[in-house]
């Protein structure tokens, strides 16, 4: 049996991004189990990659005041590219409504310490962006320090410092049983067992399957996310933001010589259902030709299309922190589609927590599991 201080369960970037925090805050027999061959086969290889501190609650902006940093410094700190392009967010409103909970947003992020957000006015966004359809685009708000990183390399590049620094990545090795130990856990996958004196649950949309191994009933859902690539397209500037829809959400950005389409269908219903489906492409293509009419003549390749799962929280805020029920057992959960924008804040938070038992990152309590217990619950509205 191998022995670990501390087993991280699942390799995605969560799992690789506190792996890296804790090596760097100076721990040395860290383990992360994974149960693919490779990295990437959960949610952060199906990610648009979008990184943003446009949030509405406090907690979320804290989050992304961390993470947006690390990223831009992530080569630099680490050794390794994460791509991160500050090419910004644009939310484009056409309610007055809209137009109000982007200026409390506003006002609440400027508050917060965020230097780089403002809010733009409807002529400024048709001057900036005559391709887009703006008759009735009544203003917005741009943050030049948003943008997107490459999930993949982001998680790769975690993991490998890691790697470099101590850490051990067992692939091929799927979690089956978690038992509780006299000084931790013994932990039972298809590959070798473990134990080790602290677990932390990094299994993405399949934590709540981990949680029930130690008797926990985990509040996150799995939901598919379906992204459509566009073949190359160069009648809109690459150098454009994620620009935002917010009369139905759509939303899209550069990606390679083409653009990567989004809109969340409000018919999904959870579940692991990962299949892309066809229909889609006409339903993403008709909200894309109506905010940006050129867009009629993007050529899409259905094949090229994928989906993947958001894991999904009642308050779509994630579930940080140590068990209340099960000492030693952590959760890094329910990231409700922003995991990779906090993956840095949440491997620091979750290195803080095991390490010293507090972070000055946020107020923890905010994000812990007994919030819903408690009905302690915030509710995060700006989830694309
Ligand atoms: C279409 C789409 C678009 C998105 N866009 C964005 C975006 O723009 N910005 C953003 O911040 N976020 C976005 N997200 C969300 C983001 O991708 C996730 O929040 C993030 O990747 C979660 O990372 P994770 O490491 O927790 O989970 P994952 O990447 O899913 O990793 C979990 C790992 O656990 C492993 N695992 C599961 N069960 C076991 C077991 N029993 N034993 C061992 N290993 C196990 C899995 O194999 C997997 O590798 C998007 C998601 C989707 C689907």
């Amino acid at each position: 049996m191998r022995t670990a201080d501390i087993a991280l369960i699942g390799g995605g970037i969560v799992g690789s991004s506190i792996a890296y925090h804790l090596v760097a805050a100076g721990c040395k027999n860290v383990v992360v189990i994974e149960r693919e061959t490779s990295q990437g086969k959960g949610s952060t290889g199906k990610s648009m990659g979008g990184v943003r501190a446009q949030f509405s609650t406090p907690v979320n902006i804290q989050m992304s005041l961390y993470s947006i940093p690390f990223y831009a410094s992530f080569e630099e700190r680490l050794g390794y590219p994460c791509d991160y392009r500050p090419q910004g967010y644009l939310f484009c409103a056409t309610a007055e409504k809209h137009l109000a909970y982007l200026r409390a947003n506003y006002e609440e992020q400027v508050a917060m310490g965020l230097k780089n957000v403002r809010l733009v006015a409807g002529d400024e966004i048709r001057a900036m962006f005559p391709q887009l359809r703006g008759d009735d685009v009544l203003g917005g708000a741009f943050c030049s320090t948003d943008g997107f990183v490459d999930p993949y390399s982001a998680m790769t590049g975690f993991m490998a410092w890691a790697a470099d620094h101590g850490a051990t990545l067992m692939k091929n090795a799927a979690v089956t049983a978690i038992a509780r130990a006299s000084g931790g856990f013994e932990i039972t996958t298809t590959r070798e067992a473990v134990s080790a004196g602290n677990v932390v649950n990094c299994a993405g949309p399949w934590a709540a399957e981990i949680a029930r191994m130690v008797g926990i009933t985990l509040p996150v859902e799995p939901l598919r996310r379906m992204l459509v690539p566009t073949e190359p397209f160069d009648q809109f500037p690459h150098t454009a933001p994620m620009i935002v829809d917010m009369s139905n959400g759509f939303h899209f950005r550069p990606e390679a010589r083409g653009f990567l389409l989004a809109w969340n269908d409000p018919e999904e219903t959870p579940g692991f259902k990962t299949d892309f489906e066809p229909a889609f492409i006409e339903k993403i293509l008709t909200r894309a030709a109506d905010r940006v009419p050129m867009f009629e003549n993007l050529a899409v390749n259905p094949k090229k299309a994928w989906a993947g799962l958001y894991e999904m929280t009642p308050d779509h805020h994630p579930i940080l922190g140590e068990s209340p029920e099960v000492p030693r057992f952590f959760f890094a959960n329910g990231f409700s589609g922003h995991g990779v924008m906090h993956a840095p804040a949440t491997g620091k938070i979750l290195s803080d927590l095991i390490v010293k038992g507090s972070t000055d990152l946020i107020d923890a309590s905010l994000l812990n599991f007994s919030r819903f217990a408690e009905g302690r619950t915030i509710h995060e509205t700006a989830v694309l």
